[in-house]
């Protein structure tokens, strides 16, 4: 039976990217395989944060995640500082790692753009901490956005280097994608992510929802309100695709093209849409913030559940690596 593995940064909010690109699939997923949906925390440290506040932020992702529907009757949920094989086997797969395919890595390369000023080691290794995530419980299947596709593909390599080196005991896990893998932000250009803080949160109010639609991206070429649209190149018109209707996205699509809609009237309709689906969400958050020790049993039986397979894995590599005894 293959294993389902995927995680998400702590940073107490979810995004619309988030759940859209790969939490929908992990809701979906965990019905059907052995799912493990991780915090990982240590990858968030890669970027500065504040320590006073990183335990509220792991408890609100936590909370999130359960009420986007991950189930722990389902699934095992943990944060990923609380089962230290990760760190352990993340050494490990360091030296079978080839530099040159870090230096590729897409993402360091934005990251560390973003984060001039603290270009730290972490942020060059972070794909090794990730391929340890995956490979420390022989994970098959990975439900992720298009973002994590090309350190996805490290992995793979990294298992390869692995077991050519040493003994063929890791398998190459799969992406697997939503019907939407990557999201844009309000900018309409880049990846809706967070630390560019453009994006929507699952817990946006009818007024902050509205404040950031108003200001969002839409066709550029549509000046006036008299002049037709081109749905294709919108990015409210991509997010109706994946929160309205299918009646409804084909009307806004023909509107659109012959301006018989205006930007803000299709943005109400977006913003209606999307408290459909984030309502209930925002409410089951209010639910599980009201019941902490819950919430901690969950991220505890979750911790107790991976380390069993990770100290397992852990033991069968240090065999193979010659470190049996120690
Ligand atoms: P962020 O990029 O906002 O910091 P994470 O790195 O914690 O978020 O990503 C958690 C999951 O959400 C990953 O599987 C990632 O691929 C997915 N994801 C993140 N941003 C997007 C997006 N804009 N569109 C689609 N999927 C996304």
């Amino acid at each position: 039976m293959p294993t389902v593995f995927s995680g998400i940064q702590p940073s107490g909010i979810i995004h619309i990217g988030n759940y859209i690109g790969a939490i929908k699939n992990w809701v979906k997923i965990q019905n059907d395989y052995p799912s493990i949906f991780s915090i990982v925390d240590l990858h968030a440290m890669t970027l500065r944060y504040d320590p006073s506040s990183m335990e509220n932020v792991i408890f609100n992702t936590a909370t999130a995640l359960l009420a986007c529907g991950v189930d722990p009757e389902k699934c095992s949920l943990f944060v990923q500082s609380a089962v230290h094989e990760h760190t352990e086997l993340t050494w490990i797969l360091t030296t079978v790692t080839p530099y040159g395919d870090l230096t590729r890595m897409t993402q360091f390369k934005d990251k560390s753009e973003q984060n001039s000023d603290n270009i730290n080691a972490g942020l060059f290794t972070y794909p090794i901490l990730m391929a340890a995530d995956i490979l420390i419980y022989k994970a098959d299947i990975i439900p992720v956005g298009e973002d994590q596709l090309q350190h996805l593909e490290l992995t793979r390599e990294v298992a390869r280097r692995f077991n050519s080196t040493f003994s063929p005991i890791f398998s190459e896990p799969k992406g697997m994608l939503t019907e939407t893998p990557k999201i844009l932000g309000l900018d309409g250009k880049y990846k809706m992510s967070k630390s560019l803080n453009n994006y929507i949160s699952l817990e946006e109010t009818e007024q902050t929802l509205w404040e950031k639609l108003r200001g969002a991206k839409t066709d550029e070429a549509r000046i006036k309100r008299t002049d037709p649209g081109n749905p294709d190149v919108c990015n409210i018109y991509t997010l109706h695709k994946n929160f309205s209707g299918e009646e409804e996205v084909k009307e806004i699509n023909t509107e659109c093209r012959k301006a018989g809609i205006g930007c803000v009237d299709c943005k109400k309709k977006l913003m209606k849409n999307l408290l459909t689906l984030t309502s209930p969400i925002r409410e089951k958050i209010e639910f599980f913030r009201s019941k902490p020790e819950k919430v901690y049993e969950i991220l505890e039986q979750g911790a107790q559940n991976c380390k069993k397979i990770a100290s397992q894995t852990m033991k069968e590599v240090k065999s193979v690596i010659g470190l049996k005894r120690f």
